[in-house]
């Protein structure tokens, strides 16, 4: 099974060999600054199964985490909790079908943006659901 994802212009490309698990909404001051937005969604697959296939992301470390960006464009695409970690997380809104990837969890919601409206039917963590 494979997974196609991209940034905004085309020139990065990356391919998941098997689907995102973990998927979560992530309200966190990084995730917004880094995205431009108000909140991102995030899954996570093991390191082997996430392969780049066109042009190279530029990693930038921020807050003892690895942010992943296109160096073509700038589109958000992965977040590593460190270099070797077991698993990166993709932002699924830079598959090329993020549809079937609902989040299944809401976390950081102490940084939530008081105008963004939750889906009360997902469980919700105050930070990572990792650490809690
Ligand atoms: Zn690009
Ligand atoms: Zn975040």
């Amino acid at each position: 099974m494979e997974i196609t994802g991209g940034c905004v212009c085309g020139g990065t490309r990356y391919v998941l060999k098997s689907p995102p698990f973990s998927l979560g909404d992530c309200h966190c001051i990084d995730c917004r600054r880094s995205a431009g937005a108000p909140h991102v969604n995030w899954g996570s697959v093991p390191r082997e199964d996430l392969v780049v296939t066109k042009g190279e992301p530029r990693k930038i470390a921020h807050a003892n985490r690895i942010r992943s960006f296109a160096a073509c464009c700038g589109t958000h695409l992965f977040f590593e909790d460190a270099k070797d970690s077991e698993t990166i997380d993709v932002t699924i809104a830079s598959l090329d079908d993020p549809a079937p990837f609902a989040p299944q969890k809401t976390i950081w919601l102490e940084d939530k943006l008081p105008w963004v409206k939750l889906d009360e039917s997902l469980p919700s963590f105050p930070k990572s659901s990792k650490t809690a």
